[in-house]
C-alpha cells in the first residue's frame, strides 16, 4: 500500500498528495513545521511540540486551523494508517493558497500536512564514531530579523551552511550568530562538556528551543551532570572535552573532530554516551 498522508483534512496516497504552486508556503517559504519523533507508538514530548508550533504561527501572524488536541489525533492517525510503531514526523502548516504577492491575509486557509516516514539523518556507523563538523561562515539569523526560535519553512540559512559542510567533506555545520557565539547545527542544538559539566547555547544566541535539547537538560539533572545554559565561543568548542548535537532527527550524536581539530581524543566521550544512552531508554519509556 502507497504511504498515506493526512493533507488538509483527510489521508491520501503519497502520488496524491500534492499542493497548489499558488501556496504560500512554496512561494515565500511562508509557513511553520514540526519535526517529531514515535517511540514506542506514542507521540514523544507532543505537548512541548505542539506548545512550540502554536508559538512559532503565532509569531508569524498565522492561525492555524486546528487545536492542538486535533493536530496530535490527526498525527496518530497518520501513524496508525501506515502502521508505524516508530517513525519520524513532519507536520507542515503552510501560509496557504494566495496570490503572486507577498501579503499573508489574501490566503484563505493555512495548509496541512503530516508526513509519518522513517528517516535518517545520519548513517549508523557514525553514532559509534562520531560526526565531522565544520563552523560555517554564513551567520545565523538575527533574531530580530527572523528569529531562530520560530520554526519557519524558510531554512535557507541552514541550508547554506549545510552547502558548507558538504562542501567540507564534513556531516554538519556549526553556525555562529553575529556576535561570533556559537547558535546551532543546520538541524540540530549543539553541546559541549568542559571538566564534567554539560554546556549548551542560551536560546538568546540564535538557537531554536530544541525538544531534544530540553530533554537532554533534563536528563542531566536526573543524572547528577552539572548543566547549564551560556555563551559558547569557537574556543569553547575547539578545546571542549566532548561535545555531541541533539534533535529529533538526528536524536543525540557524538561530534568527534571541529575544522578538522580532534575533539578529546577524538573518541565519543564518557557523559556523552551516558546520555546517548539514558536518552534511548527514556524516549521509550524505561
Ligand atoms: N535547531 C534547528 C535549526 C533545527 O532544525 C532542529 C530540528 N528541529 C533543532 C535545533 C532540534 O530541535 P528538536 O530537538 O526539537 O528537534
Amino acid at each position: 500500500m502507497a504511504l498515506q498522508i493526512w493533507l488538509n483534512g483527510k489521508l491520501v496516497d503519497r502520488e496524491q498528495a500534492t499542493v497548489s504552486v499558488y501556496d504560500h508556503g512554496l512561494l515565500y517559504g511562508d509557513g511553520v513545521f514540526e519535526g517529531l519523533r514515535v517511540y514506542n507508538g506514542r507521540v514523544f514530548e507532543a505537548q512541548a511540540h505542539m506548545k512550540r508550533l502554536f508559538n512559532s504561527a503565532k509569531a508569524i501572524r498565522l492561525t492555524i486551523p486546528y487545536s492542538g488536541t486535533e493536530l496530535l489525533e490527526a498525527m496518530e492517525k497518520t501513524v496508525a494508517a501506515n502502521g508505524f510503531e516508530e517513525c519520524y514526523i513532519r507536520l507542515v502548516i503552510t501560509r496557504g493558497v494566495g496570490c503572486l504577492g507577498l501579503n499573508p491575509f489574501k490566503c484563505a486557509t493555512p495548509g496541512v500536512i503530516i508526513i509519518a516516514d522513517s528517516i535518517e539523518l545520519y548513517p549508523p556507523e557514525l553514532y559509534a564514531k562520531g560526526l565531522s563538523v565544520i563552523t560555517a561562515t554564513v551567520v545565523r539569523t538575527h533574531a530580530n530579523s527572523l528569529s531562530p526560535r520560530v520554526k519557519s519553512l524558510n531554512y535557507l540559512n541552514n541550508i547554506l551552511a549545510k552547502i558548507e559542510a558538504i562542501d567540507a567533506g564534513a556531516s554538519e555545520a556549526i553556525l555562529l550568530n553575529h556576535e561570533g557565539n556559537v547558535a546551532e547545527g543546520s538541524g540540530d542544538n549543539i553541546f559541549v562538556v568542559q571538566d564534567g559539566q554539560v554546556l549548551t547555547p542560551t536560546t538568546t544566541d540564535g538557537v531554536l528551543e530544541g525538544i531534544t535539547r530540553a530533554t537532554i537538560m533534563r536528563l542531566c539533572q536526573q543524572l547528577d551532570i552539572p548543566c547549564k545554559e551560556r555563551s559558547i565561543q569557537r574556543h569553547d568548542l575547539y578545546i571542549a572535552d566532548e561535545c555531541f548535537l541533539t534533535g529529533s532527527g538526528a536524536e543525540v550524536i557524538a561530534v568527534t573532530k571541529i575544522d578538522g581539530r580532534e575533539i578529546g581524543d577524538g573518541k565519543p566521550g564518557p557523559i556523552t554516551g551516558k546520555l546517548l544512552q539514558t536518552f534511548h531508554r527514556h524516549v521509550r519509556g524505561h
